[in-house]
């Protein structure tokens, strides 16, 4: 199980991340979403701590919304176990209140007058905040429904069933109301004790990922992408110098992701952090010492100086 786990952990700590606030426009109309959460970690990279999805098509993007902007619980589990917990850690009653769902009449009619609206607002605010600050998320293009929600499940699964997967002492869901929160260390409550994800849904998985169509690249990106040698994508944006010596050049890249970052790998004429005949890979924190660095291959070797992405 926990095999299974790390390869999802490492697939979707190295897709494309995004933050709160993020342009919508990037992301696709229908797939599966995982999110984030600030401080926990598993399996050495940041911890899954929800799998999502959408059922009607084309409507990623609305669920996504929300999740992180829409100020209505009643729309978004993920919004009232959010808001439950917060209620949950200072003991406040209005957790009563906030359990009920006012989604239809007979609802509003029933209970309508237990609401304190500018509250509830405030509570609406509270997760809002609490939301945007600490969770980001990657997304996985799939199309088809019915895929979608098998590979969800199988998804959710593998990360509930894994005895490596668990959260820091502080994790906030450990203040949830909700046992199977506690319990599993995700923000989900269905779905956790089901079929998990076999090799071949591993590959189904890295079918879906939307690597640059260019066939040679692809075919190697997609070999690296899950193995255990391959790099691993920080979480702290590193800038990435490729220091070819036969044709002379130096390339900075600046974004982590980039797929030929992604790619990198120690062979015996380039090393990693190390030169080696052909050259090597470089890592720095900044993009000035990256530059700094270049400019003294230029300078002293004769070396043009490029940028990536
Ligand atoms: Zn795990
Ligand atoms: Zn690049």
């Amino acid at each position: 199980m926990s095999s299974e786990c790390i390869k999802l952990h490492k697939i979707f700590n190295g897709l494309p991340r995004f933050k709160f606030p993020f342009d919508l426009k990037k992301i696709p109309l229908n797939g599966i979403y995982v999110l984030f959460e600030k401080g926990e970690s598993a399996h050495s990279f940041d911890r899954i701590v929800r799998i999502g999805t959408h059922t009607g098509d084309n409507l990623l993007r609305s669920r996504l919304k929300q999740h992180f902007i829409i100020e209505n619980k009643d729309g978004s589990i993920f919004r009232k176990n959010i808001g439950r917990t917060i209620l949950n850690t200072r003991k406040d009653p209005y957790l009563k209140v906030w359990n009920l769902a006012m989604t239809t009449k007979e609802s509003v009619a029933e209970y309508g007058l237990l609401i304190n609206k500018d509250y509830q607002k405030s509570i609406e605010k509270e997760v809002s905040k609490y939301i945007q600050n600490n969770f980001s998320f990657c997304v996985l293009e799939i199309t088809k429904k019915d895929q979608r929600i098998i590979l969800e499940s199988k998804i959710i699964s593998t990360v509930a069933q894994c005895n490596e997967c668990k959260p820091s002492e502080s994790w906030f869901g450990l203040e949830s109301s909700i046992e199977k929160i506690k319990y599993s260390g995700l923000w989900l409550v269905n779905e956790l004790y089901k079929k998990p994800v076999v090799e071949t849904d591993i590959d189904e998985i890295k079918e879906f990922i939307n690597f640059p169509n260019d066939g040679h690249l692809k075919a190697r990106l997609k070999e690296n992408f899950t193995k255990e040698n391959s790099i691993s994508p920080k979480k702290d944006n590193k800038i990435w110098v490729n220091i070819n010596k036969p044709t002379k050049k130096c390339t900075i890249h600046t974004n982590f992701l980039c797929p030929y970052v992604l790619a990198i790998k120690e062979t015996h004429r380039k090393g990693i952090e190390e030169l080696k005949i052909d050259g090597g890979w470089e890592s720095f924190s900044g993009f000035i010492e990256a530059v700094d660095y270049c400019k003294k291959w230029e300078e002293n070797k004769d070396f043009s100086v490029t940028t990536c992405c």
